[in-house]
């Protein structure tokens, strides 16, 4: 017998993932240059070169022993104090080493950070839309997934409805800024006024309602934007971080929970994690990453590729009519479907072997999102179908 629950979850695949296997198996029946695949968000940007450079110093360099062996599981000491460091120069932080519990992504540290926080009926707000995979990630943890409907004019946080869905069971609200699927960021205006509603919310309730700040795609910011930092903001902030997206290193698995000295408990809380984690398995994160981190935890990506697919995809599209959210961070466009159904919208793209992700699963059905970390040339070979089925649609 196996669980019902893990069986369902291991069965069925998520629409992105089908989306990219139809790709590879189309791209055999008809070419590769003849498949438009905008379906997966993996990193076009090759790792910069300090990366692959401090990879090969420390294997060279340092002991092998030591570099190959089990570390603390919150990590070793020099990493947590190299990006407490940065974290302190960049936004006029305390954060200390001890603040920081390093994991192999963003992934289990939001998993840890819910299963410390999963108390009996707890709750988990999230604003969509949203990363597809808060659902297991809260559902199969100890928790309910509470989703508030979507701004689908400026895809900030709709403040009415999201204060309709707070309980005395909030435990938490997870954000992710800048946004998978909308590559929107949250503006200062929007942070704020969401710390003062959660501030009065846990006065009313008796206890506190954290910020789960999900922030993979923090350093991609185009525009001369900046991504607020939300413990400046908001003292009742858990960040999830990941190297995954910024340094082009998701098969690599790295990432890091803070939980600053000012969120309330925050010895428990971050003991509770380290428990959480344990629990899931965790024994402590890939050494040699975080001897690379350490290394390389001021580096910033090189995101000019990134920004000229985005400018180009969006210039195009919106010349045939389409409507894009306004996205100035990650990876992404989130474009609203015409006809009004992205997943008929997506399923005609498909037949013309353009492939973008219906929204339904984002918890926003009327977008479809294009992940934009793709070959250039691949966009502009893609544009005379994106055009041809704007003009399908409006003309049906
Ligand atoms: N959160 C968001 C919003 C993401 O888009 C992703 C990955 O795409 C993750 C978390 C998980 O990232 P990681 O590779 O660090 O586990």
């Amino acid at each position: 017998m196996v669980s019902e629950k893990m069986l369902a979850l291991g069965t069925t695949r998520s629409c992105i993932r089908e989306l990219f296997e139809y790709g590879l198996r189309q791209a055999a029946v008809v070419g590769k240059e003849n498949v438009y695949d905008f379906s997966i968000g993996n990193p076009s940007v090759p790792a910069p070169k300090e990366v692959n450079q401090a990879l090969i110093d420390i294997v060279t360099q340092e002991d092998s022993v030591e570099i190959h062996g089990y570390t603390p599981a919150a990590g070793y000491m020099g990493v947590r104090e190299a990006v407490a460091d940065d974290l302190n120069q960049r936004y006029g932080t305390k954060i200390r080493p001890q603040n920081l519990f390093f994991t192999c992504g963003a992934a289990p540290a939001l998993v840890s950070v819910v299963r410390a926080l999963a108390v009996d009926g707890a709750e988990f707000v999230t604003v969509a839309p949203h990363f597809v995979e808060y659902r297991p990630f809260v559902e199969c943890n100890g928790g309910k997934l509470v989703v508030v409907p979507a701004d689908t004019e400026h895809f900030q946080i709709p403040f009415p409805q999201l204060e309709a869905r707070l309980t005395s069971h909030t435990q938490a609200v997870i954000i992710n800024s800048p946004n998978n699927p909308s590559g929107v960021i949250y503006t200062q205006e929007t942070l704020r006024k969401l710390a003062d509603l959660l501030e009065k919310k846990a006065g009313e309730y008796g206890h506190p309602i954290y910020i789960i700040a999900d922030e993979p795609y923090r350093e991609l910011v185009y525009d001369g934007n900046e991504v607020p930092f939300i413990p400046t903001l908001y003292r009742n902030t858990i960040v999830c971080y990941s190297y995954s997206k910024s340094l082009s290193l998701p098969g690599e698995r790295i990432g890091y929970i803070c939980v600053p000295d000012e969120a309330e408990n925050s010895d428990q809380v971050f003991a509770a994690i380290a428990g959480a984690a344990r629990a899931i398995g965790h024994v402590c994160p890939p050494s040699l990453l975080q001897r690379v981190v350490a290394r390389c935890a001021r580096l910033r990506p090189d995101i000019q590729a990134y920004d000229r697919n985005r400018t180009t995809l969006y210039e195009a599209l919106t010349s045939y009519g389409y409507q894009c959210a306004n996205a100035n961070g990650a990876f992404y466009l989130f474009v609203k479907a015409p006809g009004g159904s992205s997943k008929a919208f997506s399923e005609r793209a498909k037949a013309k072997n353009l492939l973008v992700v219906p929204g339904d699963d984002f918890g926003c059905p009327e977008f479809f999102r294009i992940s934009t970390c793709v070959s250039h040339d691949m966009i502009l070979r893609s544009l005379p179908v994106f055009q041809e089925l704007a003009k399908e649609f409006a003309d049906p």
